[in-house]
């Protein structure tokens, strides 16, 4: 048996057979080669190119038969460049003239390619480049034996165990089929583990060396509760967790019971507990968890791993389907979160040294109106069908806010012209997470309906703490007296000046954090789906009255250890006998 301490990104417990995923990231070895192995080399070549043009074949019949031939026909590139007569003598002459392995002069010689595509006029051609250093790293994956596997045709139910797993392959997922996630690198709010949560799916990341211990077929234990991935279990731990998971699902079926009763405090305050999708698998979920209505709607997950953007049609029928079902609630759909660790395939979007701090949501979006106006179009036309309010993302100062409600405005004025229906009084929000919005949020509550407060950024930029790096996890903190300064000034804030604030981070769906978020004044709470009938029965068993006082107690301490240990003992004291259930653990 193997055990492995990772961070624990969404809880729950499964235990499952692993599926190994390969490395995305391909290391080309060179090495030098005699003259005897020179046809040894080409006869791998070949064989290379004939596997990868019978796999992208079989791809594209398959495509053409699901999707038409059209989407069918981007393969068309692949197949041409696996054919060119010019690159492939070019690599030939590099393994005969440089003595060099296959792998590296195949490297080499599709590198020139795609440097010169890159250098020419014609937007087309360039964009070409993309396609070939695609069909590039099938081409070395094949030749290096480290192919990745494709991740729609799982058959069975698995846990999936990779190096790395982007929010694009999480989309491509047959979720139905995946009973964990074990991912070497990433942190509590990287992406992947926001999607695991929502789903349900016990995840654990940052585990470093699970894609070195695993190769397929191990019969794995993920306790997404504790952060730990048992692998090839012995007999007396397979048993315990056999035992948790049984005691797991009577827990959850007693909440669950009560999870349409409303979020009341016991002296009457009511708050919103919505939920956060990504998703539209996710829509029947919203029922199912009790949740009142949808707080964040991460609509960039229309956009990845795509080869053309959606265009207003697309968009408004995804948006209105979200509308129609959700139709007595309210739905805050935040405009596209492009970049961080979410990137499109079009339009070329640079990789950039620090990408969270760089070219990202309301700043990609400021320079592509184009697409920008598209979304807000569409938004704003669903909106005619239902109670749908816009929010932009990542706003760090006021001017931003302006130059976006002024496309705003410019939509609403094309789609009067044009005699299309919408929400003339549509509601206006603005995510706090960056500091200096948190700072300025007196200004920004005069410009706009509500406040979203996302801690998964606030946190990582207020604390200079990448989300997504596991090495630096143990300083994501959300209890830092820095952290609870801000999300306590943004809600004084936006009260002082008569707007609703809720947040959307991964914190509102923490209960260790409910007491505290309550009693600063929070009056929206949205989260992945789960763990809504949690919060709502914390919520009923608290007072306004105790929790506000609990929250001014939680301001004045000096560590986040400190924070945590007095909201625990809170907690204990307030839910007695009921505190078991509340504590994501057994
Ligand atoms: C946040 O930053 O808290 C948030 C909700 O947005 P995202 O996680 O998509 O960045
Ligand atoms: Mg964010």
């Amino acid at each position: 048996m193997i055990k492995l301490k990772g961070i624990a990104a969404s809880g729950g417990i499964s235990i499952g057979k692993a599926f190994y995923v390969g490395k995305e990231e391909i290391i080309v070895p060179k090495s030098k080669i005699s003259h005897e192995d020179i046809s040894r080399e080409i006869y791998r070549l070949e064989e290379a190119l004939i596997d990868t043009r019978k796999t992208i074949g079989s791809l594209q019949k398959r495509i053409a038969d699901e999707m038409g031939y059209d989407h069918a026909q981007i393969f068309e590139v692949h197949m041409l460049v696996l054919e060119d007569r010019m690159l492939i003598e070019d690599i030939i002459m590099q393994i005969k003239n440089k003595k060099v392995n296959v792998e590296y002069a195949f490297s080499q010689s599709l590198n020139k390619y795609t440097n010169t595509l890159r250098k020419l006029d014609d937007e087309y051609l360039r964009e070409r480049a993309f396609d070939i250093e695609d069909v590039g790293k099938r081409v070395l994956r094949r030749m290096l034996k480290q192919e990745r596997v494709s991740l729609d045709k799982l058959k069975e139910e698995v846990v999936i165990v990779a190096y790395d797993l982007s929010p694009t392959d999480t989309v491509a997922l047959p979720k139905d089929k995946v009973l964990g996630f074990v991912i070497d690198i990433g942190g509590r709010t990287s992406h992947t583990a926001i999607i695991a949560r929502s789903l349900s799916i016990p995840a654990v990341v940052g585990t470093e060396i699970a894609n070195k211990s695993v190769k397929g077929d191990e019969i794995l234990i993920v306790d997404g509760f504790e952060g730990l991935v048992y692998i090839n279990p012995t007999e007396k731990v397979l048993r315990e967790y056999q035992k948790k998971l049984k005691d797991l699902s009577k827990v959850s079926k007693a909440i669950h019971i009560s999870r349409l009763l409303k979020a009341e405090t016991k002296d009457g305050k009511s708050i919103v507990v919505s939920a956060n999708i990504e998703l539209p698998e996710e829509l029947s979920l919203i029922k199912r968890y009790g949740a009142e209505g949808i707080g964040l709607y991460r609509t960039e997950f229309l956009f990845l791993g795509r080869r053309v953007l959606p265009l207003e049609e697309e968009q408004y029928k995804a948006y209105l389907e979200v509308a129609k079902k959700v139709r007595s609630h309210s739905i805050i759909i935040r405009t596209i979160d492009i970049g961080g660790d979410k990137f499109l395939s079009k339009p070329d979007m640079p990789r950039e040294m620090t990408p969270f701090l760089g070219w990202r949501a309301i700043r990609f979006c400021l320079a592509n109106t184009q697409i920008f106006k598209v979304q807000l179009r569409a938004i704003l036309r669903a909106s005619s069908e239902g109670n749908i309010k816009i929010m932009f993302p990542m706003i760090s100062g006021v001017e931003e806010l302006r130059e976006a409600k002024k496309i705003l405005e410019e939509c609403k004025k094309e789609l009067k012209k044009e005699n299309k229906k919408f929400d003339e009084k549509i509601a206006l929000g603005v995510m706090i997470e960056v500091p200096s919005a948190a700072l300025t949020a007196d200004i920004l509550a005069k410009e706009c309906d509500f406040f979203s407060i996302g801690t998964n950024d606030l946190i990582q930029y207020s604390l200079a703490v990448d989300r997504a790096d596991e090495k630096v996890a143990y300083l994501y903190e959300p209890a830092h007296p820095a952290v609870l300064k801000l999300v306590s000034g943004i809600i004084e804030a936006a009260h002082r000046n008569n707007i609703w604030v809720g947040m959307c981070g991964e914190m509102a769906g923490e209960v260790s954090f409910s007491i505290l978020l309550v009693g600063l004044g929070l009056d929206e709470f949205s989260m992945p789906p789960p763990t809504i009938p949690q919060v709502k029965e914390i919520i009923r068993h608290i007072s306004f009255k105790d929790a506000q006082k609990i929250a001014q107690g939680a301001l004045n301490f000096s560590t986040s250890r400190e924070v945590e240990r007095f909201l625990q003992e809170q907690m204990k004291r307030i839910l007695k006998n009921d505190f078991y259930k509340f504590v994501n653990r057994l």
